[in-house]
């Protein structure tokens, strides 16, 4: 067996399972593109912005050049939008390029990191391939037990992993619950806040968590473009931390992670406030559509402050693999110790109407 020649920490890796890509799912089925919906993957809707897409036209001019390895553009407006300076930001294939780099700055094999149970399964993946060992700490009503968590720190622990929402289950911590939390933690230990969702809080739940990097030398904030701006196709986020951090960040970095189309893309998207406030109405709208929809339907779901919804169903594989027979793609997520659950993203109210009709006749049947 070809796969013994890896070391142990990788073969016992569970792979990562995506979204079904639409195509796949046209391929499987035999149905045409057009009459599938994906609500499985937290994709924005409204698709890009439009300034977005002109700054992608003009960059497609230049492919044949190396992208600039510094971000130079990118690092400018983040440093302006988010009042950081530019030694405190990283930028990353993805934020799962972010957290991935955190893991191979700052983890060996005999390291431990914390991260809840049912929170984001790239938390384990970047831990396993370090050969690290991930402590999972109980979920309490699905969010995130910090005190639990506190508690789980050894002198073994590099990284503690928080997702705020998290995804699958969209819960939030209170922000003086968090502050609290990050004044406990002690200094040997890291913690990586992914703020993927942050984009779709209410002005009163968005985070301030950037006011507190000076406290703060072991926090590292994660933001990505690939929910609320919309290009999760092009790969690009960003994390923020103390300059130390990101120093060490940047020496395992490729140096050209970021591809010259996605920083354009980037550049253009952080001036468009407008496209951010139509996306986030638009996923106002639809989780109380969706929410409705699925109390006339009597299904148990987990409040949620993010993109998605995750509602609990009788068989829930039965029930996906029926959608699946409709041309409706939600997310199954057993692998997230939550196997009789399903994360429907919030789509355009078309899409959300069409999930809810399907669903609604497949349990009814
Ligand atoms: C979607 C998501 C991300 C974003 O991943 P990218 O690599 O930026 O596309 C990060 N964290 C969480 C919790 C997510 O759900």
């Amino acid at each position: 067996m070809m796969t013994n020649l890896a070391p142990n920490h990788i073969q016992a890796i569970e792979p990562y399972q995506g979204g079904k890509p639409i195509t796949e799912l046209a391929r499987e089925m035999g149905l045409r593109v057009e009459d599938i919906v994906k609500l499985a993957s937290n994709e924005n809707p409204l698709g890009i912005s439009p300034k977005a897409e002109f700054a992608i036209q003009e960059a497609l001019l230049d492919i044949a050049r190396y992208p600039d390895g510094n971000s130079f553009a990118l690092r400018e407006a983040v440093v302006n939008k988010f009042n950081v300076t530019p030694t405190q930001i990283v930028f990353g294939n993805g934020s799962n390029d972010i957290l991935e780099l955190a893991a191979r700055a700052f983890l060996t094999a005999d390291c431990e990191t914390i991260y809840s149970q049912h929170a984001f399964a790239v938390y384990p993946l970047v831990t396993q391939a370090t050969g690290a060992t991930g402590v999972v700490v109980p979920a309490k009503n699905f969010g995130h037990d910090l005190q639990a968590m506190l508690a789980a720190i050894t002198a073994k622990t590099r990284i503690i992993f928080v997702a705020n929402p998290n995804n699958p289950t969209g819960t939030l911590l209170g922000k003086e619950e968090l502050l609290a939390f990050l004044r406990q933690v002690p200094k040997h230990v890291l913690v990586v806040l992914d703020e993927a969702y942050d984009e779709y809080l209410s002005a009163t739940h968005k985070s301030e968590a950037i006011s507190w990097l000076g406290e703060f030398e072991n926090l590292i904030i994660s933001r990505t473009f690939s929910k609320a701006y919309g290009l999760a196709g092009l790969r690009v986020g960003f994390g923020m931390m103390h300059p130390d951090i990101a120093d060490m960040m940047n020496r395992v970095r490729q140096p050209f992670n970021v591809n010259s189309i996605a920083q354009a893309a980037a550049v253009a998207s952080l001036a468009d406030d407008d496209f951010v406030a139509r996306s986030y109405a638009l996923n106002q709208a639809g989780m109380a559509q969706l929410i409705q929809g699925l109390q006339k339907l009597s299904l148990e779901y987990i409040p949620s402050y993010a993109n998605f919804v995750s509602f609990k169903v009788k068989n829930a594989a039965i029930v996906n693999q029926k959608l699946l027979q409709n041309g409706v793609i939600v997310r199954p997520i057993a692998n997230y110790e939550m196997p009789d659950y399903l994360r429907v993203s919030i789509g355009l109210f078309s899409e959300n109407a069409r999930f809810l009709q399907v669903l609604e006749q497949i349990l009814n049947t």
